[in-house]
């Protein structure tokens, strides 16, 4: 429902690096820039080094930019297009040549990215009325709407899809729920820390240039636009981000001139930096997580093997095993497959953890075997791996359990149940490397057949009273 700059970057980004580095690129790389232009826009004549870590800290500890520093949406591409408007705003302000023309080609930028742009432009203007004065702007108007033919002729060929979308197609009823977690959103994503001061800084700067002034302008009137947004239909906290600007502007120029809040910014600037990077090291690694004795148990096997590979020059092969099934398995195993074929065929409630979304990838166990004896027999002795062993055949688990429940005839309820904390979303093995290096290995047994053979094995064992032969 997007302009397309999001999809061009994503695209750009694959075709450079692939996979997720490639959809996120662009997006980080933006980042730093617009930050810069910010930078170029608001810095004081008589800036020093303490001025460029003020800012660095007051931006750096601002939640939402680091969120929205490395995902792949469009307020990305809207920071960055939106900092060249304010950027070429102020030339136009300044009367410089050309400008009108610079400035039209960024404002069709910023709608090429996220229609929200053109509340900045309505913003910036009505921050500076005087320049609604000027014909000037409405050249650059022109040029803005002239690049923006494409778009528009596209919107009309689709029925104006978007639009449509955006102004009604997301309207729902009014419930209080919507504009108390606005609000609420709003005291957290900048920084919860910061959050009186940002209201005195606002009030105590008084910008002398019309781009201080639309950036003074820019989070009350996102703040307010949105709120009333939230009156009739959920608002996602992201789309106040243009916001950041503007209080990462005043509150520089307020902490710049008070020795005690630049203290204290520089403290609690400090506090949330230094707890962001501990998040994302959490994130990553999470090596406290439910599931951690499990992803760190893995790590350290790997590590440990390839030390004595590399030590005592023992072969050594890893592989990675993706979600695998089949006969043989213990009926109290817990995992996703044999738990909902038991319950199937005992007729007690299937168990779906969560609402079923997440989605794996479910491997025979046949396949597996044979890939790892491949692994192990038909590969040169210096080739370790590791190799993914897995079938790329993705499904949800509410598929699973559907079609378990129609392959067994089974009369079983579905339930929903708590989704253990850091469930995995998705599972999808890239298996390129076993196709290339395994003789042709392919995993040959699907879903449906692997099931077939797994129920008959549940089957014989539960009319055994659940006891393994
Ligand atoms: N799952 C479920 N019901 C169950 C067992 C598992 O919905 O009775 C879900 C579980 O939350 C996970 C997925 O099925 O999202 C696969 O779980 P499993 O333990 O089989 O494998 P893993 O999580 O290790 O991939």
């Amino acid at each position: 429902d997007h302009p397309p700059v999001t999809a061009l970057l994503v695209w750009a980004g694959e075709r450079l690096f692939g996979g997720e580095l490639g959809v996120r690129f662009f997006f980080t790389v933006l980042q730093p820039l617009y930050l810069w232009i910010l930078w170029r826009l608001i810095r004081p004549a008589d800036a020093g080094r303490r001025d460029a870590a003020l800012f660095v800290v007051v931006s750096a500890a601002t939640l939402m930019l680091q969120l929205y520093g490395f995902i792949a949406v469009p307020d990305g591409p809207l920071m960055f297009t939106t900092a060249l408007f304010l950027l070429t705003f102020k030339w136009f302000s300044e009367n410089r040549r050309r400008a009108w023309l610079w400035m039209g080609i960024a404002m069709a930028l910023m709608a090429y990215s996220k229609y929200h742009g053109a509340l900045v432009v309505l913003f910036a203007l009505a921050a500076n009325p005087r320049q609604l004065l000027r014909p000037a702007l409405y050249s650059s108007g022109a040029v803005a709407l002239l690049l923006l033919v494409p778009h528009l002729v596209w919107q009309y060929e689709h029925d104006w899809a978007s639009f449509a979308y955006h102004l009604s197609g997301r309207n729902s009823v009014f419930r209080p729920g919507y504009v108390v977690e606005f609000l609420a959103n709003v005291l957290v994503v900048f920084n919860p820390f910061f959050v009186p001061l940002y209201v005195q800084a606002w009030r105590k700067v008084k910008p002398q240039t019309p781009v201080g002034r639309a950036l003074k302008l820019l989070p009350v009137a996102f703040i307010v636009f949105f709120m009333l947004s939230s009156l009739r239909g959920y608002v996602q906290p992201q789309w106040v981000i243009v916001s950041c600007f503007g209080l990462v502007y005043v509150l520089f120029a307020y902490a710049r001139r008070h020795p005690r809040t630049r203290r204290y910014v520089m403290r609690a600037g400090g506090v949330t930096v230094g707890l962001i990077v501990l998040a994302r090291l959490v994130m990553i690694f999470n090596p406290l997580g439910i599931r951690s004795c499990y992803d760190e148990g893995k790590r350290c096997a790997e590590s440990l093997f390839m030390s004595y590979y590399r030590e005592h020059g023992i072969p050594v092969k890893i592989v990675r095993i993706f979600n695998t099934y089949g006969p043989k398995m213990d009926i109290n195993d817990g995992r996703v497959v044999s738990n909902f074929i038991v319950q199937a065929l005992r007729g007690d409630n299937i168990t779906i953890y969560g609402d079923g979304g997440q989605s794996r990838s479910f491997q025979y166990i046949d396949d597996l075997i044979e890939g790892m004896v491949r692994m192990m027999d038909d590969t040169p002795d210096d080739f370790t791996g590791p190799v993914n062993i897995g079938n790329p055949n993705e499904f949800t688990i509410a598929e699973l359990a559907r079609e378990v429940i129609s392959l067994t005839g089974s009369k079983s309820k579905i339930v929903h149940l708590p989704l253990p904390a850091d469930d995995p979303q998705q599972r999808q093995p890239d298996i390129s490397l076993a196709r290339n290096m395994l003789g042709g290995w392919e995993p040959r047994i699907q879903l449906r057949d692997g099931l077939l053979k797994t129920i008959a094995y549940f089957e014989e064992v539960l009319s055994r009273g659940g006891i393994r032969r």
